[in-house]
């Protein structure tokens, strides 16, 4: 299954899969980092899409029509921001890559990428992060036949570094 999971140094935006995922915030109505990007390169009817999503609880992720992308769809989901580790940053990071990889699943979704959730704006660490991140996408792939690739975009080489190190201990 660890076939299936790639760890790359990238740009989500450019990236030729069937959807990517985007760390959002809760209202939907895009922001900086990825989010931005993201939005920047679909255009401005992502950002009407969403509007009438009426926005996304922490742990939660919504789908989208991908726009401009060369993703077909985007799947927006909301990260826990850090608070020290006791308020349950955590279980939500994990549930953001659950219900992505869920919404994936029901569409039937083939190829999917996805950012370092939570670990810019929101100030999750990286290390424990991509800890969470892959023990959840094994888990899930484990018992799903249909998600060929998941492949994890890093936004430079210490973020890289971290997920190659998960990708070997979880
Ligand atoms: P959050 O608010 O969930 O922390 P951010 O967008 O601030 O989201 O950061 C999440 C991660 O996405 C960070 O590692 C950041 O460097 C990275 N990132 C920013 N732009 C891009 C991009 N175009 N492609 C992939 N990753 C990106």
């Amino acid at each position: 299954m660890s076939e299936r999971i790639t760890i790359i140094v990238g740009d989500i935006t450019r990236q030729k899969v069937d959807a990517i995922v985007n760390a959002a915030n809760s209202s939907l109505l895009g922001g900086g980092g990825v989010d931005g990007a993201i939005h920047r390169a679909a255009g401005p009817e992502l950002l009407s899409e969403c509007k009438a999503l009426g926005g996304c609880k922490t742990g939660d992720a919504k789908l989208t029509k991908g726009y401009n992308l060369p993703a077909k769809w985007v799947i927006h989901t909301v990260g826990p921001v850090w608070k020290g580790g006791d308020s349950g940053e955590d279980e939500l990071l994990a549930r953001c890559y659950q219900r992505s990889l869920e919404l994936a699943q029901e569409h039937a979704i083939k190829t999917i990428a996805f950012p370092s959730i939570s670990t810019g704006a929101y100030r999750f660490p990286v290390e424990r992060a991509s800890r969470i991140a892959i023990g959840r996408i094994k888990r899930f792939l484990a018992q799903n036949k249909t998600i060929e690739k998941v492949i994890i975009v890093c936004f430079g080489k210490e973020v890289y570094g971290c997920y190659i190190k998960a990708m070997e201990e979880v």
